[in-house]
């Protein structure tokens, strides 16, 4: 859950232009894709929340795990419940050198 840093209520998921939004009844919205990643699943999209870096990324537990960009060896990682329950959780990463995040298949 994503809450609106204006006024502190719940953003409410959007689609505008195909492009995913986050919007509050304040007027606040977000459109950022770092915060969003989209994913399709059997023809769904589904919306997936994800922790935001800027502000979490060095709270986050280390993991060996090499970067395909950069090479290096070490990576932040988290887990994401998906909505639809039935996937499990799934692992995203964030190379500690060069901020590049990718997801486990
Ligand atoms: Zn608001
Ligand atoms: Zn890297």
């Amino acid at each position: 859950m994503l809450f609106c840093p204006e006024c502190g209520k719940l953003l409410m998921p959007k689609e505008e232009n195909k492009r995913p939004k986050l919007v509050c009844a304040c007027g606040y919205s977000v459109t950022e894709k770092d915060d969003l990643l989209i994913e399709e699943t059997l023809g769904k999209v589904e919306k997936i929340e994800i922790v935001d870096a800027r502000k979490e990324v060095n709270t986050l537990p280390k993991i060996a795990q090499e970067c395909q960009k950069c090479g290096n060896k070490e990576a932040f990682y988290w887990t994401v419940q998906t909505r639809a329950g039935d996937e499990g959780e799934t692992r995203f990463f964030q190379c500690t050198k060069c901020n590049n995040r990718w997801r486990e298949y």
